[in-house]
């Protein structure tokens, strides 16, 4: 793949419809970009892929780099390069939003990868933990774990998807963790920070690869905003 553009597997709505048994290697995953997230067979966690490496994080707290063969039923990478570069002295997540439109004001109807590094004051992250056949995609908040770390050194890696691409992906900014030792993260649900490097590309070409398997081809793929709200914070 070309610099910043996404290369993304399957789409969200197909995940909270359960299609999540089967997928490409996290080896495929390594080729497709430098830069993203996603998750693993089974929901077994949450993925992010920084400077190359495809870590799989786990409800139980491990994080580990991900076994080449692991199935991966959704991800969105990018090859980051990025082309605005801010030092911000404070940001929220909520601010994030604001912070993008500034930085790149014409980029309400595109794609952003984002990648934040420094010191969190305090970041709320979750970890699905993996599924048993009779879950079911909608019963994440049931299947998962919340924590919140004062203090981490780390990076914030992610996208922030436009309106339109809602249950494409995930409209508005979807972001992971992970800490410098690599003993913290997951998918991020709130942050508060101050003193971050803020790096960010726009991206206005996809590549979108669909699931072939009976699972992806009998799915129903129509989810209102609430319903991805309430699974994606
Ligand atoms: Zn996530």
């Amino acid at each position: 793949m070309a610099p910043n553009e996404l290369y993304q597997y399957s789409t969200l709505n197909a995940l909270m419809e359960d299609v999540y048994h089967d997928g490409i290697p996290v080896s495929a995953v390594s080729k497709s970009g430098n830069h993203g997230l996603g998750t693993f067979k089974d929901m077994d966690g949450e993925m992010v892929i920084i400077d190359s490496t495809v870590y799989q994080m786990q409800a139980g707290g491990t994080i580990a780099e991900a076994d080449p063969n692991t199935p991966v039923p959704f991800v969105q990478t990018t090859n980051f390069s990025p082309t605005i570069t801010k030092e911000v002295p404070s940001i929220s997540k909520d601010g994030l939003t604001a912070a993008l439109d500034e930085l790149a004001p014409k980029a309400k109807n595109h794609f952003i990868s984002v990648r934040m590094d420094g010191v969190f004051d305090t970041v709320t992250a979750r970890t699905v933990a993996k599924k048993t056949p009779e879950q079911k995609g909608r019963s994440l908040a049931e299947n998962q774990v919340v924590k919140t770390w004062h203090g981490v050194k780390g990076t914030l890696i992610g996208f922030r998807s436009p309106e339109f691409s809602q249950g494409l992906s995930v409209a508005g900014s979807h972001i992971h963790l992970i800490s410098e030792d690599r003993k913290m993260g997951g998918h991020v649900l709130d942050f508060q920070a101050h003193n971050i490097k803020l790096q960010i590309a726009v991206i206005k070409n996809m590549h979108l690869e669909l699931p072939e398997n009976d699972e992806f081809a009998a799915a129903k793929l129509v989810q209102t905003d609430e319903d991805i709200k309430a699974v994606e914070g």
